[in-house]
């Protein structure tokens, strides 16, 4: 399973209960994880999960506001005093190089790791290994980025318990049944790894939005196993602004997520009226009357498998 920690889900300003945006997604089976978005204290954050700034492989950026990106400067200098090596690839919008280079430059900040750099537009596209990463072209007020990650089909399950009850000795044999080979055992049973081994997994195709004020502009790439988008305020609210904001109400994400087919819908960049006497009870309640799959309000630290 893919795991999911929010790190922060308050828009705009921290609360005393959340922090402004940032999470970390860590794939089946590996080590490394990626970051998405980096407000404002994201490492200290970090510090209180099991995630290390060594592992950390990949930093993907949605746009520039603040509440998305002040955290970059800190975490990346703390990780130079750590003396930490491991190379570092940053993804985001047209302006983050420039943004990154003066900071560091005027506060001397010299990286004792390789530094990557990678200005997106809403055509690019990226493979990692197992997974594929498309870039969707969002509205908001400023330039903003989402993300479509697609995994590829994942080899079934491999049922160990059951390769104990036949007394099969653990160690390498596993691993050859595992692969769906065939193995042959010292008393002369022969054991095919499709026996032990369950039907193939579909890969995962997880949204993740930068903040926006149309959740349909991915609808080219639906269905989606997931989506992680900001439902920023309750239609009721939004309407009594005075000043309109681009951002999405949860009405308006629970209505498009219905029509694009997300089997699992998760609000987030919840703004911090909602921490106060539980009001964030009504943003969930807009959703459900909207959306008929499982929805969930995120919080910090939640953490989630996929
Ligand atoms: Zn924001
Ligand atoms: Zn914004």
């Amino acid at each position: 399973m893919h795991t999911i920690t929010f790190l922060g889900t308050s828009a705009g300003v921290p609360t005393r209960f959340r922090n402004v945006s940032a999470l970390a997604l860590q794939p089946e089976n590996s080590k490394k994880w990626m970051l998405f978005d980096c407000g404002e204290a994201t490492q200290h954050q970090i510090m209180k999960t099991s995630f290390s700034a060594y592992n950390l492989e990949r930093i993907f950026i949605t746009h520039l506001h603040g509440d998305h990106v002040y955290g970059l400067c800190g975490l990346l200098a703390s990780k130079g005093m750590q003396r930490s090596e491991s190379p570092l690839e940053i993804y985001g919008p047209k302006g983050l190089q420039e943004m990154l280079e003066c900071v560091m430059q005027h506060s001397q900040l010299n990286l004792p790791f390789d530094l990557k750099i990678f200005e997106i537009d809403g055509k690019s596209s990226m493979r990692f290994g197992a997974m594929k990463i498309e870039v969707v072209e969002l509205s908001h007020s400023i330039t903003s980025y989402g993300f479509v990650i697609s995994f590829d089909n994942m080899p079934g399950r491999f049922d160990a318990r059951k390769a104990k009850e036949m007394n099969i000795p653990e160690g390498p044999l596993y691993a050859r049944l595992k692969a769906g080979e065939n193995i042959t055992l010292s008393d002369g049973r022969t054991i095919k790894g499709s026996e032990l081994v369950g039907p193939p997994r579909k890969g995962a195709r997880i949204v993740i939005g930068g903040d926006n004020d149309n959740p349909l502009l991915f609808s080219p790439y639906a269905p989606f196993d997931l989506m992680i988008h900001e439902a920023t305020y309750t239609q009721r609210d939004f309407e009594r602004l005075e000043k309109k904001f681009r951002h999405t109400t949860a009405k308006q994400l629970a209505e498009a997520a219905q029509e694009m087919g997300v089997d699992w819908l998760i609000l987030n960049h919840i703004s911090p009226r909602y921490d106060k006497n539980g009001r964030v009870v009504e943003l969930l309640e807009e959703a459900k009357r909207y959306f008929g799959g499982r929805v969930d309000i995120a919080y910090d630290f939640m953490k989630i498998e996929i």
